[in-house]
């Protein structure tokens, strides 16, 4: 098949919500449509499966929240689907931009009863960034909640988008009986879920059906009325300003009813885009273009425990990947031969044959890919867009057994590859200073080294208040180090990083250092 028509086919998309709204349960449930009934360590892990999980999933079960950031890929009608899985905790948002950096639309789950909360301000505003077009699941309409009218005055609101209902709930609660599709007219009648299997409730054709009142009462002139004024009062759909990110089409549901998601999964198919091109730093690749490019936007450390791996995932941005291909790893200069590339088809790691613009590979890591790098045929390229921020939290690795030097380094290094924590070594001693965005990565770290590195480790205050890469003219740069020797260090790439112990003194040092400049979001 050609590549465009394979291309064309492709849907990535990640689902971006507040915790609790329903996003691991959607997750589950659109794996159901694509007959991958596979719950292994991607999705977070429900009652019935702990056996299979390491301590560190359990944390993260504990917790309640979901740490590993994975990807999906399922077949579902026409489509092939990438649903990138972006981790739910506020303190692991970085991850979240860098996955969000690799769809081409995403997902907004909302709970009826909560309506718009901060974590979908937060993520809405990343996808603005790179107007990526947003479909919306107004979820969990078995229960109480707001009225639809008012909801969608809430998003439209404090979201700034246009909202286009694409289905209506029927009642909620007690009175919740099912949704009319505004387009297909339709109306599917909600039946609870029967275990894991995706139900379908009945469907009736017309709005105008007698059976409709057969079965829903004095409910189906209700519906009428309600569809009349939703009709009148609302934005119609629109698939410009949809793929312009400036309407979302909206559609009710229960995820774990598994309900109104097939209505969903459909307007993906028919809606959503296939896989755009990106922007380098020097020209715009396109999906269509025969040769293959792509960047590493996340990097996972011993995703399977039973390997100890790394594996570095990469959006495929333009060509087709084939096994044992050879590719250029732009930034160290080399070409490699790509063998074993892994696939996520339906959460079963494979290896992967052959793929296409808008999926994602994983590469093997052994410390030589970072996150931000570009794979070519050949081409000098880098994709761009790649965010870095600058941790806001500082730790020095104080370890129990000093014999463990070496382990805690190996460690505190690959897992710093993986971008929620960041490694600096500051040039006039040996510590070792753990940066993060968020307090709960210094456990989640903690945790990992003693289970996966076999070292125990504690993390202790250090005098450290921000970090800022330093960039400027060579001479300058040298000068700069030798003078504020102990406030500098490298960081895992080893780039010079500024550690301030005050904002005061960042402030001074600025002042006093007009040539250079001090940033807070490296780009990969
Ligand atoms: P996440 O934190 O966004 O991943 O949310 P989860 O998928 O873990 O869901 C949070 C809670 O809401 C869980 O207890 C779910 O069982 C529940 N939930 C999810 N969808 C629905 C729904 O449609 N109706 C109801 N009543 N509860 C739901």
């Amino acid at each position: 098949m050609s590549l465009q028509l394979e291309s064309s086919k492709r849907r990535t998309f990640a689902i971006i919500s507040h915790p609790d709204a329903g996003k691991t349960t959607v997750t589950e449930k659109l794996l159901l449509y694509g007959g991958a009934i596979q719950m292994a360590g991607a999705v977070k892990s429900r009652k019935t499966d702990r056996g299979a999980t390491s301590d560190w999933m359990k944390m993260e079960q504990e917790r309640g929240i979901s740490v590993a950031s994975s990807v999906m890929q399922f077949p579902y009608k026409n489509v092939m689907i990438n649903l990138l899985d972006t981790p739910g905790h506020e303190d692991f948002s970085e991850d979240t931009y860098r996955v969000l950096t690799a769809v081409d639309s995403a997902l907004m789950v909302i709970d009826v009863a909560k309506g718009v909360e901060d974590r979908t301000i937060k993520l809405m505003e990343v996808c603005r960034l790179r107007t990526t077009p947003i479909l919306t699941f107004i979820n969990k309409l078995d229960r109480e909640g707001k009225e639809p009218i008012d909801l969608l005055d809430e998003v439209e609101d404090v979201l700034k988008i246009a909202c286009a209902p694409m289905t209506w709930p029927i009642g909620m609660g007690k009175r919740f009986k099912g949704i009319y599709h505004l387009y297909n007219d339709t109306v599917r009648l909600f039946a609870a879920a029967d275990g894991q299997r995706a139900t379908e409730g009945e469907l009736i054709e017309g709005l105008d059906n007698p059976r409709l009142d057969e079965l829903l009462g004095s409910q189906a002139e209700e519906l009428r009325e309600e569809v009349d004024l939703v009709r009148g009062a609302s934005h119609e759909f629109d698939l410009e300003l949809f793929l312009a990110g400036e309407l979302t089409p909206v559609f009710f549901g229960s995820a774990v009813n598994n309900f109104g998601l097939q209505e969903l999964l459909d307007g993906f198919e028919m809606y959503a885009p296939a896989p755009k091109g990106r922007e380098t730093e020097s020209r715009f690749v396109d999906a269509n273009e025969e040769k293959l490019t792509g960047f590493v936007f996340k990097i996972q450390a011993n995703m399977d425990p039973a390997h100890r791996d790394r594996v570095a995932f990469m959006r495929i941005v333009s060509g087709k990947y084939e096994s044992g291909m050879k590719l250029k790893h732009v930034r160290i200069g080399k070409d490699v031969k790509i063998a074993k590339a892994i696939t996520f088809l339906a959460n079963k790691r494979e290896q992967a044959e052959v793929a296409y613009p808008g999926d994602i590979i994983g590469l093997h890591n052994h410390g030589t890919i970072k996150i931000g790098d570009t794979f070519t045929q050949g081409e000098e390229l880098k994709f761009t867009g790649i965010p870095n921020f600058a941790p806001e939290l500082f730790r020095r690795a104080q370890l129990k057994d000093p014999m463990k030097m070496k382990a805690l380094q190996k460690g505190l290094t690959q897992l710093s590859e993986e971008g929620a924590t960041q490694l600096f070594r500051p040039v006039n001693n040996n510590d070792l200073i753990l940066g993060a965005v968020g307090i709960l990565q210094f456990e989640v770290v903690a945790q990992r080294l003693k289970d996966e590195y076999n070292v125990t480790c504690m993390f202790e205050p250090v005098n450290v208040n921000t970090a800022r890469w330093v960039i400027g003219p060579k001479a300058e740069i040298e000068k700069f180090t030798a003078k504020v020797r102990e406030n500098v260090a490298y960081d895992a790439a080893d780039q010079l990083v500024y550690i301030a112990p005050t904002r005061v003194n960042l402030n001074l040092t600025e002042e006093r250092w007009p040539e250079l400049q001090f940033v807070a979001t490296r780009e990969h």
